[in-house]
């Protein structure tokens, strides 16, 4: 670290604080006595990304973004809400602590937040990203998805808990519900 008025090396430190992703440091100069400030960024261990044919690579965020940033191509999100999603998604993979994580998971971490962000834009990003069993399974999901707009508002609120059971547009058109979609 050194000092920005004389370059010397040596200084000591006065303060330090916490922040989310680093640490604020209040420095004095040894040499010249000058008081300065350093952020420290905290270097988070890498977490390995295992992919569908075993092969392994660094967790890339940039890679994550411009994926979701496809499947939200000219959709009407918020701005900012991919990076939140990213953010939050990020969180989780350091805090649950793990070396390595399947692409598959962190897909289906991906695939949560979008499907409470944009219908059209889960769908995209699953239609890349799943493995759906069969054509059957996937259109079911769509089907779902894709309700007329009236039935829409109240859809959007049991959708995560009904969609577990069954298509919540088809149940409610009074057809014969069909067997549940299959979740990992
Ligand atoms: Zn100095």
């Amino acid at each position: 670290m050194y000092c920005p008025f004389c370059s010397n090396e040596n200084s000591r430190v006065i303060d330090s604080r916490d922040s989310d992703e680093s640490i604020r440091r209040r420095r004095e100069c040894l040499t010249c006595g000058l008081r300065f400030t350093t952020y420290e960024r905290i270097q988070t261990r890498a977490l390995i990304v295992v992919k569908r044919d075993g092969r392994r690579e660094e967790f890339n965020r940039d890679k994550l973004w411009s994926s979701m940033k496809n499947a939200c191509a000219k959709r009407p999100l918020p701005i900012g809400s991919i990076e939140k999603a990213i953010d939050e998604i990020e969180t989780y993979l350091v805090s649950a602590g793990r070396a390595e994580m399947s692409s598959r998971a962190i897909g289906e971490l991906v695939m949560q937040r979008l499907r409470n962000l944009d219908r059209v834009a889960y769908i995209r990003f699953a239609s890349v990203y799943r493995d759906f069993r069969d054509i059957e399974n996937f259109k079911e999901e769509v089907d779902a998805l894709l309700q007329p707009k009236e039935e829409e508002a109240s859809s959007q609120l049991s959708f995560l808990k009904d969609d577990e059971l069954t298509p919540v547009g088809r149940r409610k058109r009074g057809r014969k519900p069909k067997k549940p979609t299959t979740r990992i």
